[in-house]
């Protein structure tokens, strides 16, 4: 009887939109009744966790904020600190005259991998090469628990691009270069959501409860078609080709209840995404009927008119026409306001558009649960890089590996390795650096060096840890013919691959391994048997090595689990990964990928070379 009672004008009332008990759309429609232009504007604002103390947010009414790329309260900030700066502001949210919580989101891409010491799960193309979406699945409801523990309900992720061309620096967000691939791994959305009930109506946002979070599929369309693989770029292709290519992930996801899409910096066919009115608006609202909300990339609306922000004015215009709902500002927010009040009141922008953003953004607050439980507490603490999130991690570093030679022709296969030697020696400098072994988008946007960063194993621990304890193992970044003679060692594993990056940084054009990588394997291979083992975000250059490698695994980025590969090295599991991807002989083939007429790469996709467990005691 005392529920939902408020005084929001003069005298107490009951107060329809806070009544759980009422249908969704009553309490969105109620709700959306009593909010004046500025209220609703609000809402459609997302700022920066720098920028968002509890006065900004109560003064402007934001609706939702972010961490950017890696941006942390503090290096190391404790689970705690967290959950205590977000519940700092929804303070300001909560103490607005409707009290219309804010979402706070953030990049939680593979685990909650900007909080130091959460479970780092491999990246997105290492798990398409798993070809696990059960597995995937858990990955995701593994990485709500981390991400709620933390008092945060909304992440920007899964990444659906299907990419084309490995020159581009988020190939590693990229499941798969074969849109099916990344239709199946689209089973990660129900495991952050929760699973949709079969009777759900289509496209209709949905988050199970509160150790879920809600999902952001991204970033909407082509984004991983661009000319030459270049980020943010122009994406060429015919509208058949979107569709079949670049569209099919967002289907599986709006069938599944994401909650949100976010909007690609891209173009296509030279038409900016957020300003597309029929690819966001005809095809995703009306087409698809997806009834969560569209929000901007970082920045995203500066970039429609070219130079950046030439006519910011027109850009708001452009983009919120074309149908976004929310707009990742995130630090110039004032002037987005400003604008966007002046041109509803001179009718340039409809009542009836800002009334469908923010119906679409109180529709996955309600979802979410916000309004019932706005404040996180401390009780998902110990969820944090749990045991059993490092065992699913573990176990999809296992099977995300692709066995790519075992053997030179004519010889025995190398793997599984024998646990029993006098003497291995571990080289190059990425067996034993977690930062290249989790790759961009770790505590930082473009990544980190050393094994410093957060807690896991590296792939020298976990050969030590495997091993016979008479063994003894010896390590060397970048051992010289003297040394490793001396060393005399029964056979080698050798990490080689490339350094972290995210974004626009990781576009390269010729993806060859970093130095002295290349050396390393050389002077190693020469003179011991090995297994070369590759950490990257995507197929690099190795032709020119190939034939003087013994075996050769694809290990992606792996993240925090490094003891997952030893684990299947040394044969306590088989090799069971296959390529989601193309992997090429030279650059000029690029793009090459599976279906292409002059289809000649160095491994094809799909390929991936077994071997079963072996008991070693
Ligand atoms: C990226 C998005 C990300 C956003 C927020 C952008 O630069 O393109 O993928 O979600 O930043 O950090």
């Amino acid at each position: 009887f005392l529920c939902c009672w408020g005084v929001i004008s003069g005298a107490a009332e009951y107060v329809k939109y806070k009544d759980p008990k009422k249908p969704l759309n009553v309490r969105i429609n109620d709700l959306l009744g009593r909010m004046t232009l500025a209220e609703k504007i609000g809402q459609m604002t997302q700022i920066e966790r720098e920028n968002a103390t509890a006065e900004v947010i109560n003064k402007y009414f934001i609706g939702s904020v972010l961490s950017g790329g890696g941006s942390v309260p503090s290096p190391q900030a404790s689970v705690e600190t967290w959950v205590n700066m977000v519940n700092e502001m929804q303070k300001g949210a909560m103490s607005t005259r409707l009290g219309i919580p804010m979402i706070y989101g953030i990049d939680a891409v593979h685990g909650h991998n900007n909080v130091y010491k959460a479970t780092i799960f491999p990246h997105n193309i290492g798990l398409g090469a798993t070809r696990d979406p059960a597995l995937v699945k858990k990955i995701g409801a593994a990485t709500a628990l981390e991400v709620r523990a933390t008092g945060i309900p909304y992440v920007f992720a899964p990444c659906v691009a299907v990419c084309r061309d490995p020159r581009w620096g988020r190939c590693y967000e990229s499941f798969s270069e074969d849109p099916k691939i990344v239709q199946e791994m689209t089973e990660i959305i129900p495991g952050l959501q929760g699973e949709i009930p079969a009777n759900s109506r289509k496209g209709v946002p949905f988050v199970a409860g509160p150790n879920n979070v809600a999902s952001c599929a991204k970033h909407y369309v082509g984004d991983g078609g661009t000319h030459n693989g270049i980020n943010e770029n122009n994406t060429i292709i015919s509208q058949h080709g979107l569709l079949s290519i670049h569209m099919p992930p967002y289907y599986n996801a709006i069938i599944k209840g994401v909650s949100t899409v976010m909007v690609s910096f891209s173009s296509w066919n030279g038409v900016k995404m957020h300003a597309n009115h029929y690819l966001i608006t005809d095809f995703l609202k009306n087409k698809l009927r997806f009834r969560g909300f569209v929000i901007t990339d970082w920045r995203g609306l500066d970039k429609i008119t070219s130079p950046p922000n030439a006519n910011y004015s027109y850009s708001i215009q452009a983009g919120v026409h074309a149908g976004i709902d929310m707009v990742m500002v995130p630090y110039i927010y004032t002037e987005f306001i400003d604008d966007l009040t002046l041109q509803v009141k001179n009718g340039i922008i409809p009542m009836s558009r800002i009334d469908d953003a923010v119906r679409r953004i109180l529709r996955v607050k309600f979802t979410v649960g916000l309004f019932e439980k706005p404040y996180a507490d401390l009780s998902l603490a110990d969820e944090l890089g749990n045991k059993e999130h490092r065992e699913l991690a573990r176990e999809a570093v296992r099977k995300s590996l692709v066995l790519l030679k075992n053997g030179k022709p004519g010889n025995e296969p190398m793997l599984p390795l024998p646990k029993k030697a006098k003497k291995i020696l571990v080289a190059g400098i990425h067996a034993n650096n977690l930062g290249y072994q989790c790759g961009g988008w770790t505590i930082q946007w473009q990544g980190l060096s050393g094994n410093n960063l957060t807690a896991g194993t590296t792939i020298l621990d976990a050969v030590k840890s495997t091993v016979d304890q008479k063994t003894e193992v010896i390590y060397s970044e970048n051992p010289d013919e003297d040394f490793i003679r001396k060393t005399g060692a029964s056979y080698a594993v050798v990490a080689v691959g490339e350094a972290p990056y995210a974004e626009g940084f990781g576009d390269s054009l010729n993806l060859t391994i970093l130095s002295p990588g290349p050396k390393v394997i050389k002077n190693v291979c020469r003179i011991v048997k090995c297994v070369v083992i590759v950490i990257s975000g995507r197929p690099v250059v190795i032709e020119p090595y190939v034939n003087m490698i013994d075996a050769l695994v694809a290990a992606w980025l792996p993240g925090t689990e490094g003891q997952g590969v030893a684990d299947v090295l040394f044969g306590d599991y088989g090799f069971s990964g296959n390529l989601s991807r193309t992997w090429f002989k030279t650059v000029d083939q690029l793009p090459m990928n599976v279906g292409d007429p002059h289809y000649d790469p160095l491994f094809p996709f799909g390929f991936g070379l077994t071997t079963q467990p072996v008991k070693q005691n």
